[in-house]
């Protein structure tokens, strides 16, 4: 079977060229929508991430402040920082980069982000919302998994999704979204029995686990798609999935790429985000 390359580029640039001209008419009526990017590490791929953020941000005419706690920035600093800029009238739009220093963990802190501002929505109080199947902001990868699929024709309703990974920011609420759109959804995880049995019984399979090569042929129906979420440094520094493509490729229907797949996708809501959460601050 030929096994379509599910690429995230096409769908990247049009909503980035939608978000572009939203931008614009709020810069025109007042100011560029802001986003404070919050970085408490000195990891490189953090650094990567972050500056691919701020080039992304710029392109699209949307305002960037880094703003660096440094690796050794404890629990108060941090949230003190969010809680500043969920009352800074200039800022629209609040993300804070993983890792966290040693010892703090998303839970610590992802309160203190005021919920209209909170674009990747991490808080409590988003991941909440999106259970309950209210509106608020959510998380960009999860939601990109979602659209890639939809961008490129693969039909949710009534169909068996395998998630692989249960993390707060990917697995948890790409799994209410796909309930949302009417999927059957089973959730795996690193204490699931029998992983490649669920899987394969599965029309679609998305892998977010951050291990390199986990999801094989064995894994993957004859015809099913599969969407790899997985953003993994290899031994050549280069970024690798959480899919072995070479033993997928001819067996799945349809396998999105890394890099070029979920990633521009997920940067591309984003930003989109960024300019929702300014014009309804100007609403
Ligand atoms: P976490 O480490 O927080 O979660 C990983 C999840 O995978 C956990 O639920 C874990 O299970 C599960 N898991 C680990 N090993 C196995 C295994 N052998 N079998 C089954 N399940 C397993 O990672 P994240 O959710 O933050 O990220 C997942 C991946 O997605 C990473 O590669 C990350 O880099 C990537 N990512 C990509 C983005 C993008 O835009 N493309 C954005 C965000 C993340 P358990 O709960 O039992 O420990």
């Amino acid at each position: 079977m030929d096994t379509v390359s599910l690429t995230g580029k096409e769908l990247a640039a049009a909503i980035n060229a939608d978000t572009k001209q939203r931008a614009a008419a709020l810069t025109e009526t007042g100011a560029a929508p802001r986003l404070a990017l919050v970085v408490a590490n000195d990891d490189p791929a953090s650094a990567w991430y972050v500056n691919s953020l701020r080039k992304a941000a710029e392109r699209l005419g949307i305002a960037c402040d880094t703003v660096d706690l440094g690796a050794d920035a404890g629990v108060e600093a941090i949230r003190a920082e969010l809680t500043a800029r969920g009352a800074d009238a200039a800022t629209d739009a609040i993300m804070l980069q993983t890792p966290l220093p040693a010892g703090i963990t998303l839970d610590d802190v992802s309160s203190a982000i005021v919920a209209t501002k909170d674009v990747d929505g991490v808080s409590p109080l988003s991941l909440g919302l999106l259970a309950a199947g209210l509106d608020g902001f959510v998380p960009a990868t999860s939601e990109a998994v979602v659209e890639l699929l939809k961008h490129h024709g693969i039909p949710l309703s009534g169909r068996h999704v395998a998630v692989v990974g249960r993390s707060n920011i990917v697995g948890k609420p790409l799994a209410q979204l796909l309930l949302a759109e009417d999927a059957t959804v089973t959730v795996c995880h690193s204490r699931t029995a029998d992983l490649a049995a669920i899987t394969s019984s599965a029309e679609i399979v998305v892998a977010a686990a951050g291990r390199i090569g986990l999801v094989t042929g064995k894994h993957v129906a004859e015809g099913a798609t599969v969407i790899d979420v997985g953003t993994n440094e290899a031994a050549d520094g280069g970024i690798v999935g959480d899919v072995d493509a070479e033993s997928v490729r001819g067996k799945a229907s349809g396998l999105s790429p890394v890099p070029g797949g979920v990633g521009p996708v997920t940067t591309a809501l984003l930003m989109r985000h960024v300019v929702d959460a300014a014009q309804r601050a100007r609403a």
